[in-house]
């Protein structure tokens, strides 16, 4: 944005929703040029909208001067999607935190985008209800957040992700209207699936300022099992097990040797013994339910297939054991960047989803792949093996040219080996710009398709672009997801 437009822009956001509530200055600026994964990009303003006028304004002035507008939550995200990248207006929702209504007697929650899921999921706790896909990051991320991305976690294999529990989004389009993609019935089969569409849309659609979604009983009991396996293949063999025994677990994951090893080091967990054991991979399983004896009965078949499949099972015998099984699970993504020593290193967390049945020959031939010396990187593996997605993060550093190329070539023949089994290459953290590299060929006709969507919606691109649309590529022109886009230095921002 040139000099005398950012002025005029600010001038006028001003007037309409306060001083405090917009900023330019370079040290918030710099703050909001950072999320989850190492890419750097500072906006050329922040905005704080209070309610749906506020942004009804913001998108107005935005168009009228074609400055590009990104949403964003807590900022967590993987892939650039809540970073602004070409000097707009970022869009802090965080002042629009209000539960609106609980409506238990139709199941559903109605709320502003900027609340914090936790606080969401406590307000309906309270009254014996949940919102369940509880990604890994749910302690700090916003609903809004969610369903741009179309989160979900741990609880996806039994109860889906974000998108199956919304059933209605206000959203503020780039020309300044307001939509209601959905309706207050639990179904709907009126036209086509605008809830659908706009869940993970990045912020590419339009602006999100209110959210209902349909909540889920909170179970009351749960049983929790951790089990060790000699490799990553008998892993994966036990998990198909068990989807096939006819019991959905509320929870599976598991992690490699290498996830495991910075798992023993970093938490203070007991563990199975055969865990301390050099080279074992593990599974982590949870069943719940609304009755003692029905989980009782579902963790009985649970456990009797790990016993037969595994070399060490664990049973937690009380909820602080049960915790401290999942806060270790929970706590590998944050603790990757010590996988190289200590030393600091940027994690490339990857995301692909695959058809159950093929995880344990992908595993194997995973791992074979990245233990081979042209590709090795402290890579470790691990994620929601329930629904088949599968991350893996790469302790790659990002200024040392070689590791980049190395990189790089890691990551074309993953996405070659999950394409040829149909899978996805991004199952619940969503594109964003870095990971758009390989999208056309994941989607083919599919992203001309929503190309069209998005010039119908938002003729002009203000609406978060980046996102799907844009490949990142380095100096050399060569496509990068390694690029940290702009120099760390505030005086570079
Ligand atoms: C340690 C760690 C673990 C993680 N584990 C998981 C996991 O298990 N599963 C998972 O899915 N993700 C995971 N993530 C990624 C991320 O935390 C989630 O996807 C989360 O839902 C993002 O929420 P947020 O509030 O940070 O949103 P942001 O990152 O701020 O935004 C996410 C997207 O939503 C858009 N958006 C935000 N608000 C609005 C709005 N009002 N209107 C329109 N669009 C909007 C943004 O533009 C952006 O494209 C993890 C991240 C970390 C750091």
């Amino acid at each position: 944005m040139d000099k005398s437009t950012l002025k005029q822009v600010k001038k006028e956001l001003t007037d309409v929703l306060g001083k405090e509530n917009v900023n330019d200055d370079p040290v918030e600026l710099f703050a909001y040029g950072f999320e989850s994964s190492f890419h750097f990009s500072p906006p050329a303003l922040v905005v704080r909208p209070r309610s749906r006028e506020d942004v009804i304004n913001i998108v107005k002035i935005a168009a009228r001067f074609k400055v590009p507008l990104t949403p964003r939550g807590a900022g967590t995200s993987f892939g650039a999607q809540s970073l602004s990248l070409h000097d707009g207006i970022l869009v802090d929702f965080r002042q629009m935190s209000k539960i609106k209504a609980i409506t238990i007697g139709d199941q559903q929650v109605t709320c502003e985008p900027g609340v914090y899921y936790r606080e969401l999921n406590k307000r309906l706790e309270e009254v014996g209800f949940r919102f369940p896909p509880e990604p890994g990051s749910s302690d700090y991320i916003t609903v809004g957040g969610m369903v741009g991305n179309n989160a979900s976690g741990m609880h996806a294999v039994k109860y889906g992700a974000t998108k199956n529990w919304v059933i209605d989004l206000e959203v503020v389009l780039a020309n300044g209207e307001v939509l209601h993609t959905g309706s207050k019935s639990l179904k709907s089969s009126s036209g086509y699936c605008l809830n659908e569409l706009f869940v993970g849309s990045e912020g590419t659609l339009g602006l999100i300022t209110e959210i209902t979604l349909r909540v889920a009983p909170a179970p009351k009991f749960k049983e929790t099992y951790m089990a060790i396996f000699p490799g990553i293949e008998a892993v994966g063999e036990c998990a198909v097990a068990i989807l096939k025994s006819g019991i959905t677990p509320s929870a599976m994951e598991f992690c490699d040797d290498l996830a495991l090893g910075m798992m023993k080091e970093a938490m203070k967990v007991q563990l199975p013994p055969a865990a301390y054991e050099p080279g074992k991979s593990a599974l982590f399983i949870e069943v719940d339910g609304p009755t003692k004896e029905g989980v009782a009965a579902e963790g009985q078949i649970i456990e009797e297939l790990l016993k037969k499949m595994a070399i060490d099972v664990k049973v937690a015998r009380n909820e602080k054991e049960s915790d401290d099984l999942w806060h270790a699970r929970h706590a590998i993504t944050s603790i990757l960047s010590k996988a190289r020593g200590g030393k600091y290193m940027m994690s490339q967390i990857m995301d692909i989803g695959i058809p159950t049945s093929t995880i344990p020959r992908f595993l194997k031939e995973l791992k074979d792949l990245i233990t081979k010396p042209e590709f090795f990187f402290a890579t470790a593996i691990y994620g929601h093996i329930g629904d088949g997605n599968i991350h893996f993060g790469s302790a790659v550093n990002t200024d040392v040219v070689p590791e980049v190329d190395k990189g790089i070539k890691v990551r074309d023949k993953i996405a070659e080996m999950v394409l040829k089994l149909n899978g996805t290459l991004s199952a619940e953290h969503g594109t964003g710009w870095a990971r758009s590299i390989k999208l056309a060929d994941e989607l083919g006709y599919k992203l001309e398709v929503m190309k069209q969507i998005k010039q119908v919606l938002d003729p002009d691109n203000i609406m978060n672009p980046g996102p799907f649309f844009e490949v990142p590529v380095d100096e050399k022109g060569r496509p990068s997801e390694f690029l940290k886009l702009k120099p760390f230095m505030p005086g570079g921002a």
